[in-house]
C-alpha cells in the first residue's frame, strides 16, 4: 500500500509546479524540500510566454502577475558600435494571451505554490527533510527522507526527482549526466540604483554583446542584476570583493560614487543533459536532468514544461490505467528531444554571439542578428523560436 501516488524531491520551481498540477489532476503528492522554506533563489527571473499560460491554466497566474514586471521588449545591445536591436513580443499578440515576459524571481513561484499545496486536499509538502536514497519494485518506489533526527521510509507509485543540479536520485541512478562545465564563472551583482537612469532606453532585461567585456542586464521588481563572466583563476573571495565590484560597475557606468549591492552571486555554469530522463518509477526533472548557461532564461522553463508534460501523463497511468511505459518512454523523448535540439543549442549560441572575440565571427553574428531584427516575418519567427512557444510544437508531434 502506497503512502502516496507521487513523491516529489525538491521544492523548488520546478518540483512545486509538477507536485501542484498532480494534486490537482487527482493525485496524492508529497513535495520533500530540504531547505526549511523554498529557497529565496537569486536565479531564474524571467517567465517566458508559454510558462505564462501553463500557469494561467493552473490557477496561478493571477496571483503572479503582481509579484514581477512585464517585460514585453528585451534587446540586444552590441556594445562597440551602440546599436540596440529591440525584440516585442508585442509582435505575438495574436499568438498569445500573455505577450511578454514576467520578469519574477523563481522563488516567489516556489513559495507561492507552497502555499496552494499546503492547503491542499491531496498534497503535503515538508521542509528540512531530504531524499537521501530510494529502492524501486514492480509495485512502487520506497523513498528514504532525512529528517535532522530520523530517517523516515515512505512508500509511493513513482518518485519524481526535482533535486536541482546535485540531484541525489541521478546520481543513485547512476545516469550519465553527459555534456560540458564552462571554464570560467558567472558572477551575478544585484543593486537597488536604477540602472535605467544611466544607459539610453534600457528595456527590463538587456543583453550586451562585447567580447571584452560582454554582461546582462536584468530588472525584477526590487533590483537590478548584473551578469558578467569572471575569470576562473579568481578566487570567490576575490570575485565578490569590493575591488571587483567596483571595477565592474566602474566599466559599466563610468566615474561616479560606489554602487551599493544586495547580492554578489557566483555560479558555475554547464551544459548537460542526462542520458534518459525515466528509470522505471523515478523520473527526472528540471535541473535534476538538465543544465545550460542562462543567456536566454530558458533553464527553468523548460523544467516547468517538463512538469507540466509529466503532469498530463502520470494522472493517465495512475487514475486511469494506461500502460506505464509507452507513456513515459515518450515524456524522455519528447522533452529531451527539445532539451538537445532546442534548449541546449540556443543557450550555447547565444552565449557565443553575446561573446563572440574573433572578428570575423562575431560581424557575422551581429550581421544575422540585424537581418532578423529588421525583417517583419524573419522577427516574428525569431520571436516565436525564443519565447519557447516553437520548442513545444515540435515536442507535441514527437510520436
Ligand atoms: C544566474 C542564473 C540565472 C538564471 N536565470 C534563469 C531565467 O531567467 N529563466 C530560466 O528559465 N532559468 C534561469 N536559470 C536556471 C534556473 O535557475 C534553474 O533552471 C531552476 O532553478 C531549476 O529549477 P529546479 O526546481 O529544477 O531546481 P532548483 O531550483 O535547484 O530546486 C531544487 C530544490 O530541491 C531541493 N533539494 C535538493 N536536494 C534535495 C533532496 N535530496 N531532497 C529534497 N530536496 C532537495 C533544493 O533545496 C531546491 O529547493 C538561471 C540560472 C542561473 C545560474
Amino acid at each position: 500500500m502506497a503512502d502516496y501516488d507521487v513523491i516529489i524531491a525538491g521544492g523548488g520551481p520546478v518540483g512545486t509546479v509538477a507536485g501542484y498540477a498532480l494534486a490537482k489532476a487527482g493525485l496524492m503528492v508529497l513535495v520533500v524540500e530540504a531547505d526549511s522554506q523554498p529557497p529565496e533563489d537569486l536565479r531564474a527571473s524571467t517567465f517566458h510566454p508559454p510558462t505564462l499560460e501553463m500557469l494561467d491554466r493552473l490557477g496561478v497566474l493571477t496571483d503572479m502577475l503582481p509579484l514581477g514586471l512585464k517585460a514585453p521588449v528585451y534587446q540586444y545591445r552590441i556594445r562597440a558600435t551602440g546599436e540596440v536591436l529591440a525584440f516585442d513580443l508585442s509582435e505575438l499578440a495574436d499568438r498569445t494571451p500573455f505577450p511578454f515576459r514576467l520578469q519574477c524571481e523563481q522563488w516567489k513561484l516556489a513559495r507561492l505554490l507552497a502555499a496552494r499545496l499546503a492547503a491542499h486536499p491531496n498534497a503535503d509538502m515538508v521542509f528540512s527533510r531530504r531524499v537521501v536514497h530510494f529502492s524501486q519494485d514492480a509495485d512502487g518506489v520506497t523513498a528514504a527522507l532525512e529528517s535532522p533526527t530520523a530517517i523516515e521510509q515512505l512508500r509511493c507509485r513513482y518518485l519524481i526527482a526535482a533535486d536541482g543540479a546535485n540531484s541525489i536520485v541521478r546520481k543513485w541512478l547512476g545516469v550519465e549526466f553527459e555534456g560540458f562545465t564552462y571554464p570560467e564563472k558567472f558572477l551575478c551583482l544585484s543593486t537597488t540604483l536604477p540602472l535605467d537612469q544611466h544607459f539610453d532606453r534600457l528595456a527590463y532585461v538587456n543583453y550586451v554583446a562585447d567580447p571584452d567585456d560582454w554582461h546582462v542586464l536584468l530588472r525584477v521588481p526590487s533590483l537590478w542584476r548584473v551578469l558578467v563572466s569572471a575569470d576562473e583563476a579568481a578566487s570567490d573571495a576575490d570575485l565578490k570583493s569590493d575591488a571587483n565590484k567596483d571595477a565592474i560597475f566602474g566599466r559599466l557606468l563610468g566615474d561616479g560614487p560606489p554602487v551599493e549591492t544586495v547580492h554578489r552571486t557566483i555560479y558555475r555554469v554547464h551544459q548537460r543533459v542526462a542520458q534518459r530522463y525515466n528509470h522505471g518509477r523515478v523520473v527526472l526533472i528540471g535541473d535534476a536532468a538538465h543544465l545550460n548557461n542562462p543567456l536566454g532564461g530558458l533553464g527553468m522553463n523548460s523544467g516547468i514544461h517538463d512538469a507540466i508534460n509529466l503532469a498530463e501523463k502520470l494522472p493517465q497511468i495512475i487514475l486511469e490505467g494506461a500502460a506505464a511505459a509507452p507513456l513515459l518512454d515518450r515524456f524522455d523523448r519528447q522533452r529531451r528531444t527539445v532539451m538537445h535540439n532546442f534548449i541546449q543549442a540556443q543557450t550555447i549560441a547565444n552565449k557565443r554571439l553575446i561573446e563572440a572575440r574573433d572578428p570575423v565571427a562575431r560581424e557575422e553574428y551581429y550581421a544575422a542578428m540585424r537581418a532578423v531584427n529588421g525583417d517583419t516575418d524573419k522577427r516574428r519567427e525569431y520571436l516565436y523560436n525564443q519565447a519557447m512557444f516553437k520548442s513545444l510544437d515540435d515536442a507535441a508531434v514527437i510520436a
